[in-house]
């Protein structure tokens, strides 16, 4: 990121979040001398929005607090973790405009000190090796009720533990034979600290690690001495971690680790009309129900990047939300409000025409043609202008003709005039119509006197639409895409979330027609196509087969609902 970005990223003081005031008064207080925070994902499958948000926050704080921020892989489920996803993070993570320098870790990385530490519960009579079965251990537990019981290899001694331990760790059980749990207490209220599992034995080659472990160590067991590892001093996490915090503080407590970092809990992002869970984001890929996990369609940082989404807008969008303890839902239309906003200022303006209805300009000389001066960007000189063929064959936009038309329709009809964009003001004489009776081309004579666009005698006409010239267009496959989910609230209930996904999810356009300039479109970098929304290249296209994604549409909903529920509450008080 420059310099300017950051200035423009940093939180106002008196905009700041409760964990922002809670590291500026440990730095004030100087209980930190600098802030070191993490970002720790699992690689078992793409980053997501919410993810985005965590991103964010950790990365911003350690930005706008001169500290630093690690990426830390939480890779102790070789079950389900991936090579694919290793890399698909670090990419996401940096596209997103974040640099973690020289910290990049892997709790994998760890598995050694994290075998010396349990070693040293063992020792201390705070762990034990226990063979009851996954269901005993299940029922035992008790329920937020009734204490649990004591399982019958608790009272093992250390040495008998201390064995056992390294027989696990030998590969000499089979996986699901005994765990190694943490002795705490079963009565307690936390039901986290009923004697939590610390290491299970698992059957499968790590990512990194290949078949070196036969143990492998839990979340809780992993997370907070890594934090103390790398001497994180602000652990921030989701609320789900909440009841966890306890157990992060007696391991902390318990163990000889080399800092004492503190874990601090803040609101998942939940969004409407899109599931979040990588549960669910797997199952829409394993189940084909997407192209992968960069499908445009998708909720992941690969899928908005590859949609046309610029990093600016999903970090404006994080900072609009804010950090707050409370979990709640966010409106998806606010996302999609940073994204126009963003799109609007930096996106070049293009003329595109997505369903062509065949123009014939009469009067205007066959085989001639002019070059029409268009601007890239109405707000910013700067960005220069391209130039535009007119000709007597030209496409416009099926929807902008109505054969009889409506009564708030001022576009195209037969016998009314509306100003070309950029170009001239044409009359409709006549609609031709194929053996169906559908129209194929509308016969129109133009006014050599409105060049430019402008009124040559001070008449109006009630509509300016867009056009490409018919000799020059390029034909392009074009992608609009819907929401995934119509349901505001969709359920991720692993059975039902499939049935639920919108069938229109996807429509293309296989006739679109582009203005020439268009040749030189980037990959996944926005422009607006006038009067339609912002469009992007995508890496499907071939030479001369260009495919553009929509990114999003030009209304912007969000923004007029808040308008009409601000003018509503002002009537009402
Ligand atoms: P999911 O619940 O979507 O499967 P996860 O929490 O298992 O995600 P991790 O890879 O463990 O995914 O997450 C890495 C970090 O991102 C964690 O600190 C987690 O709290 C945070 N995170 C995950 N989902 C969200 C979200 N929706 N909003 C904010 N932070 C999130
Ligand atoms: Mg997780």
């Amino acid at each position: 990121m420059t310099t300017d970005d950051k200035t423009k990223d940093a939180a106002p003081e008196a905009s700041r979040d409760f964990i922002r005031e809670i590291v500026a008064a440990d730095l004030a207080a100087r209980r930190a001398k600098t802030v070191v925070t993490r970002f720790p994902p699992e690689p078992n499958g793409y980053l997501h929005i919410g993810h985005a948000k965590s991103i964010c926050l950790n990365f911003g704080i350690a930005e706008e607090f001169g500290g630093r921020c690690h990426l830390r892989f939480d890779d102790t489920n070789p079950a389900k973790e991936e090579q694919e996803y290793i890399d698909a993070i670090e990419r996401d993570v940096r596209w997103l405009g974040f640099d973690w320098g020289q910290h990049l870790y892997f709790a994998s990385d760890y598995f050694d000190k994290l075998y010396g530490w349990a070693v040293e519960l063992i020792k201390k009579d705070l762990a034990y090796v226990d063979d009851q079965s996954p269901e005993e251990m299940r029922l035992n537990r008790g329920t937020l009720t009734e204490p649990g019981k004591h399982s019958p290899y608790r009272s093992r001694r250390a040495e008998e533990n201390l064995a056992l331990f390294a027989a696990m760790k030998d590969g000499e059980f089979p996986a699901g034979k005994c765990v190694l749990r943490a002795k705490i207490d079963m009565a307690s209220g936390n039901i986290n600290l009923r004697d939590p599992v610390l290491y299970r034995i698992v059957d499968a080659a790590h990512p990194r690690t290949g078949t070196a472990w036969k143990i492998y160590p839990s979340y809780d067991f992993a997370h907070g001495q890594s934090d103390a590892i790398e001497g994180i001093t602000h652990s921030i996490c989701t609320l789900e971690f909440e009841d966890h915090r306890p157990l992060y503080d007696w391991f902390i407590a318990n163990l000889s680790v080399p800092s004492k970092p503190h874990q601090y809990e803040f609101a998942r992002l939940n969004l409407t009309h899109t599931l979040l869970s990588k549960r669910v984001l797997t199952g829409l890929v394993r189940g084909g129900h997407v192209s992968g996990w960069d499908d445009p369609r998708m909720p992941t940082i690969a899928g908005y990047r590859r949609r046309g989404v610029p990093p600016e807008a999903i970090r404006d969008f994080v900072k609009r939300i804010g950090v707050a303890k409370a979990n709640s839902q966010v409106d998806v239309g606010m996302l999609e409000f940073s994204i126009r906003e963003t799109l609007n200022k930096t996106a070049w303006r293009r003329m595109a025409v997505l369903k062509p209805l065949k123009v014939t300009i009469e009067n205007y000389p066959e085989g001639e043609g002019e070059e029409i001066e268009a601007v890239n960007h109405p707000d910013d000189a700067a960005a220069g202008s391209r130039k535009i063929k007119f000709t007597r064959e030209l496409y416009i936009e099926r929807d902008d003709f109505m054969e009889v038309p409506e009564k708030k329709f001022f576009r195209m009809a037969v016998g009314r005039e509306v100003r070309l964009r950029y170009a001239y003001f044409i009359t409709c004489r006549e609609m031709v119509k194929n053996a169906a009776g559908e129209v194929i081309e509308l016969r129109c004579t133009y006014d050599p006197a409105s060049k430019g666009g402008n009124s040559p005698d001070g008449r109006k006409v009630k509509a300016t639409i867009h056009w490409v010239s018919g000799a020059h267009a390029i034909p392009a496959e074009v992608r609009l895409y819907n929401p995934l989910f119509l349901d505001p609230t969709p359920s991720a209930d692993p059975d039902t979330f499939a049935s639920q996904i919108n069938p229109q999810s996807l429509e293309v356009s296989h006739d679109a027609r582009l203005e020439p300039s268009l040749a030189d479109a980037k990959v996944e970098v926005p422009v607006q196509f006038e009067r339609l929304g912002y469009f992007c290249l995508d890496r499907d296209s071939a030479p001369g087969k260009p495919v553009f994604n929509r990114t999003i549409g030009l209304r912007d909903t969000w923004a007029k609902d808040q308008a009409k529920d601000q003018a509503k509450d002002r009537a009402a008080g």
